[in-house]
């Protein structure tokens, strides 16, 4: 059963493909649960590589004409876009609690945060400067253009069903590129319904299109197409490094926003009231499933004991619910398979002398809710160190000195987000540059904003989302010579 709406056109179980509202050549569809209930919400068409490939030839074809337009007119239907999210912002935030889990809160605040990407590259779009360099001889003179790609691909995760559409749609639109989109299988609702006010805003036909189904044979074509000049990824390492493989067969442009290892480090200095509050805003939004959430807290020997206490006190007081419940503060996992990865790295822990402090177990509404759990003694040797747990643990590791706290956070091959909390101003700034991550919160739980480059180092991806960085990754430069002056 589908959320009730107040804009029930919001509401399509069909793709989006050159403006038209359309199903599978085959007439397949997939199924779409809700995590909450396990109740079958609707379906969407199962579509595979013949009608990725009329999307691409789609995008194509509206390439030249949106290009053309100056940045303030796409500025225009981008910012009428925006206007339009955040007007149906509570139906979005009902339709993704729907098929995501999240509470409501969460949804409101992610269409909101969906919606300033579209926002702030509206501004952008006006503001794609090139160059002028003085030239290497007398009568030649330099210019360097800024120019859109062309046809962009994005394939997004169902953790963040609109933000990581906005996030690449956003500058890509603006650049003047066009895109095909293929949304997460679990969450294809709110990106149909995001589609459905690019129209309304007055994107032209084909320079949005989104199509739901094969993960497979969809992202097969989108990587081989030559069509396609650029892949835009945001999902798991395992999978991005198939797609980066896939691309480099017509070597296109890749931005890959890929998983994370976040080390959560709190030094004996820290206040350790704001350390609490950051670890779960940190850890705990989402259930556990954001690539920048803590996945591993250091914790310095002097305040493990008190900061221990003090965390596992406010865990035990998150709130476990369907995400549509007043008051609600953790939904269920996606799926099974995410309880599944959850309870292996608890039990794994615990064989290796981890102690339960608070929770430990599925929470007693049973389906796909974790209980929010806090792990003391956690050690290197154990799983949770190494991966990416995406669910409600903490595991508290110990650290004696500042250098042992750093190696520890650096032994991995992700470098996403990492966070510290401490006061010494040398020390601050020593951590700071020596922590091998993209983004490092200090004495702050929660970075991710519209005007910042988020992005990751080592295996957590390529390219910069968000801020004046952000739209460079959907512009080539081209360097024009005039001789002969
Ligand atoms: P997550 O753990 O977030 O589900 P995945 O990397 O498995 O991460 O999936 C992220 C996105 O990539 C989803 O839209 C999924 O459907 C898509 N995907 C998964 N496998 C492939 C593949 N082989 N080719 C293209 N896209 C894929």
């Amino acid at each position: 059963i589908a959320p009730e709406l107040k804009n029930p056109a919001l509401w399509r179980q069909q793709a989006y493909v050159d403006g038209a509202w359309v199903d599978a050549d085959s007439g397949e569809t997939i199924a779409v649960d809700n995590p909450a209930t396990g109740g079958r919400l609707g379906t969407v068409p199962r579509m595979g590589a013949a009608e990725t490939r009329r999307a691409i030839e789609a995008a194509h074809a509206a390439a030249a004409g949106w290009r053309s337009r100056t940045g303030k007119e796409r500025a225009a239907i981008l910012r009428r876009w925006f206007e339009l999210i955040m007007q149906n912002q509570e139906d979005l935030a009902r339709l993704m609690t729907a098929e995501q889990g999240k509470p409501l809160a969460e949804s409101r605040g992610e269409i909101a945060y969906a919606a300033s990407f579209i926002e702030w590259f509206a501004e952008e779009a006006k503001r794609i400067y090139g160059d002028t360099i003085p030239g290497h001889a007398p009568d030649k003179r330099i210019v360097v253009l800024k120019q859109p790609i062309g046809v962009c691909a994005a394939i997004t995760p169902w953790n963040f069903p609109a933000a990581m559409i906005t996030r690449k749609a956003g500058p890509a639109l603006a650049a003047g590129c066009t895109m095909v989109l293929k949304p997460a299988s679990q969450t294809p609702f709110t990106a149909l319904a995001l589609c459905v006010l690019a129209e309304q805003a007055g994107v032209p036909k084909g320079v949005l299109s989104c199509v739901t189904g094969a993960a497979g044979a969809i992202g097969g074509e989108l990587t081989s197409n030559p069509l396609v000049r650029k892949l835009s990824f945001t999902g798991s390492t395992e999978i991005g490094k198939v797609l980066l493989a896939q691309c480099a067969g017509t070597v296109k442009k890749t931005s890959m926003e890929l998983g994370g290892n976040a080390p959560f480090i709190v030094f004996d200095d820290a206040d350790l009231d704001a350390a609490v509050r950051g670890a779960i805003i940190s850890k705990y939004r989402n259930a556990g499933q954001t690539c920048v959430c803590a996945n591993r807290l250091l914790v310095q020997d002097g305040v493990y004991e008190a900061f221990a206490a003090k965390l596992a006190q406010a865990v035990a007081a998150l709130r476990v619910g369907r995400g549509d419940e007043p008051g609600v503060e953790i939904g269920p996992l996606i799926d099974a398979k995410a309880i599944e990865k959850v309870e292996q790295h608890v039990a794994d822990a615990k064989a290796r002398g981890a102690r339960v402090i608070t929770g430990g177990a599925r929470a007693p509404l049973g389906g796909n809710f974790y209980s929010p759990t806090v792990l003391a003694e956690a050690t290197p040797d154990m799983l949770i160190f190494r991966e990416e747990t995406f669910g409600p643990v903490a595991p508290l590791f110990r650290f004696k000195t500042e250098a042992e706290a750093i190696a520890m956070a650096n032994d991995t091959e992700f470098g996403l987000a990492s966070y510290f909390y401490g006061r010494d101003i040398a020390r601050v700034w020593r951590v700071a540059e020596a922590l091998e991550y993209g983004m490092v919160g200090i004495n702050e739980g929660l970075i991710s904003t519209e005007v910042a480059p988020f992005g990751g180092v080592k295996e957590s991806g390529l390219g910069r989302e968000g801020s004046k960085y952000g739209i460079e990754d959907y512009l080539e430069l081209k360097y024009l010579c005039m001789g002969g002056m």
